[in-house]
């Protein structure tokens, strides 16, 4: 396909902000791609050359690229740094100044094709070492004199990170599974050969290959990470077990971080949450598994917390920040050890898991783990007792974890990667309490302080995920909970994100002073929630005209690295948080509200 093409496709999606209409422009577009070329397509539709999990960004600074520009237009940088603080948009800049300059020599070079971009955008995504800033902007140099301007303006932003189509991962397995599939059947296929590679070009290559076949030919692979099972929340122990048939395996919910690890021999990959590579974050951790994991290959998950060098105690998630880090790794690693709760085991050896119920992965997981103090499996028990839950879930604050999570152990608890689901239910002590839980919620614009914190965003606009529609629905404003450190951080983090129209896939009838690409996701806090005309989570749901929104929000502090816009608080969980809020929770003996 020629690159012409397909940027006419872009311009397209870019046209539009209705989530139909894009699946369909989608369907074209991989109707008329080639084979060797459709995983590549999906990557760039997304912004990026690769699925995540291989951890290689384009990311150049927009320095480099407008050095590259300079040398192509004969432009001066600072004109061009002028007319991109008139713009705001760098790929804009480009097309504008190259119809300027070019129009005679685009005639004489070749069209490029889709190919072509791909194959130089990779070499410069790999270039490294000495010479390589020089090297990379000779290359887009070279690429740039061959493009039209329109064709420039993408190569720009896909080149800057700054794609921002609206395409989520979720619209492109929508439009594979009505061009290759069509019926609900086919799409659960494309959506779970996608949950188990994590990787959207590996499923639409093989849909193109082999159709719905290809998709389920698609298997849990080492060194690809397969999206994480998640749970759903309740707040009465009794329902949870009515919800469980009865009877469930209530595990500590540890308050750290979530590490898929993937073992073959001696080689040993850390994926995180969001299925990035994090393996050099935790050289203790690889060096622990090597040796404790007494199975050739493995598919495994734990939770990481950080705990006291001296006691042992557990300490709460924060502290695995000092783990993010480029330089001094080891270091950390000294300062702030870890324990490793294993919870689940998706693949061992050469035999798959993920259908096979609970306890007997769990059996298997307990026969390979090589335990001692800071490796075991999650402490649980089985329960039926509404009460034995209660004290369990308190045993479990008491001893520093955020509460439990319930577990089917029916024939039919499978291992449903990528889904949030009834099959793990979270019994948190907050949800007993008066106060809501914590809701992660996406930034999807924000407003300009006043005072001390003039020039900077004072409060920002946040959303929940309509997973149904694949939409981010306004909830509140929060301006509360922020550090003067963070006001820095958000502004100079928003500005990255800010787009001059309501970005697609947003929701919201309050309009902030700048709109944000839907990315940043922020544990918020609130005293409860209540109907508003104002926002449009959950419009129409509960009352006619009225939407729900948080009261008092604050945020917490922690930035949501670890969650995709995607894994925030959807809006059913809000309406469950709403409804069980109506209920009135008669304080337990053992509970005191907080
Ligand atoms: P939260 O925001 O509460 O961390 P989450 O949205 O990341 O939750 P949930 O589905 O709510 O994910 O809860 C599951 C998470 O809890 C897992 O991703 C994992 O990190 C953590 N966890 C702690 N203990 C366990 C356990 N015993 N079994 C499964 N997950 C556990």
């Amino acid at each position: 396909m020629e690159f012409l093409t397909l940027v006419n496709y872009y311009e397209q999606l870019e046209a539009t902000t209705k989530r139909l209409e894009m699946r369909d422009i989608l369907i074209q577009l991989f109707k008329e791609a080639e084979l060797e070329e459709i995983d590549k397509i999906a990557y760039l539709t997304l912004g990026t050359l690769y699925p995540a999990y291989v951890g290689i960004e384009l990311g150049v600074a927009e320095k480099l690229a407008i050095r590259a520009l300079k040398m192509v237009t004969g432009f001066d940088e600072s004109k061009i740094e002028e007319l991109l603080n008139k713009i705001g948009d760098l790929g804009q800049v480009a097309e504008n100044i190259l119809s300027q300059k070019k129009s005679q020599l685009v005639l004489f070079t070749q069209p490029l094709s889709v190919l072509d971009v791909y194959n130089k955008l990779d070499k410069v995504a790999k270039m490294s070492g000495e010479g390589a800033i020089e090297n990379k902007v000779k290359t887009l140099a070279g690429l740039l004199a061959q493009a039209q301007p329109k064709e420039a303006k993408y190569i720009i932003r896909l080149l800057t990170g700054k794609m921002r189509l609206g395409v989520a991962d979720m619209t492109i397995i929508d439009a594979v599974s009505m061009l290759f599939g069509g019926t609900k059947e086919a799409r659960e296929v494309f959506e779970r050969a996608y949950n188990i590679s994590s990787d959207i070009g590996i499923v639409v290559r093989e849909a193109k290959k082999s159709g719905i076949d290809g998709a389920r030919s698609i298997k849990l692979s080492i060194g690809r990470p397969a999206r994480p099972m998640l749970a759903e929340r309740l707040s009465d122990s009794k329902e949870i077990l009515e919800k469980l048939g009865g009877r469930g395996l209530a595990e500590y919910k540890y308050d750290g971080e979530r590490l898929q690890i993937h073992k073959n021999d001696s080689d040993i990959i850390i994926f995180s949450r969001r299925q990035e590579n994090i393996t050099h974050q935790f050289p203790d951790v690889v060096e622990r598994c090597r040796s404790r994991l007494r199975a050739r290959k493995a598919i495994v998950e734990c939770e990481a917390v950080a705990v006291e060098p001296d006691t042992g105690d557990m300490l709460p998630f924060q502290e695995l920040m000092h783990r993010r880090r480029k330089y001094d790794v080891e270091k950390a690693a000294q300062l702030y050890p870890v324990s490793l709760f294993f919870f689940d085991a998706l693949l061992i050896n050469d035999e798959e898991l993920l259908d096979r119920p609970l306890l007997e992965r769990r059996s298997i997981l307990d026969e390979i783990v090589d335990k001692s103090e800071d490796i075991s499996l999650t402490k649980a028990i089985e329960v039926s007792d509404p009460e034995a839950l209660d004290r369990y879930m308190l045993k479990a604050v008491e001893d520093g974890c955020e509460g439990v999570i319930v577990k089917d152990i029916s024939p039919r608890s499978i291992y449903t990667a990528g889904a949030r689901g009834w099959l793990w239910i979270k019994y948190k002590r907050s949800y007993v309490s008066k106060l809501i839980d914590t809701l992660d919620l996406v930034v999807i614009g924000a407003f300009y302080g006043k005072g001390k914190r003039s020039g900077k965003f004072g409060t920002v606009l946040v959303a929940a995920y309509d997973k149904s529609m694949d939409m981010f629905r306004s909830i509140c404003k929060v301006g509360t909970g922020f550090k003067d450190e963070d006001f820095d951080k958000l502004t100079e983090m928003l500005k990255q994100l800010a787009v001059p129209h309501k970005p697609p896939r947003v929701d919201s009838t309050m309009v902030p002073d700048v709109w944000v690409m839907p990315q940043l996701v922020l544990e918020i806090v609130g005293d409860e929630i209540t109907l508003s005309p104002v926002h449009t989570a959950g419009f129409g749901k509960i009352a006619k005209d009225a939407g729900l929104a948080i009261r008092f929000p604050r945020f917490t502090g922690r930035y949501r690295f670890d969650k995709a816009p995607e894994d925030a608080t959807t809006i059913d969980e809000v309406i469950e948080m709403y409804k069980s809020q109506l209920k009135v929770i008669q304080p337990k003996e053992e509970v005191e509200p907080t």
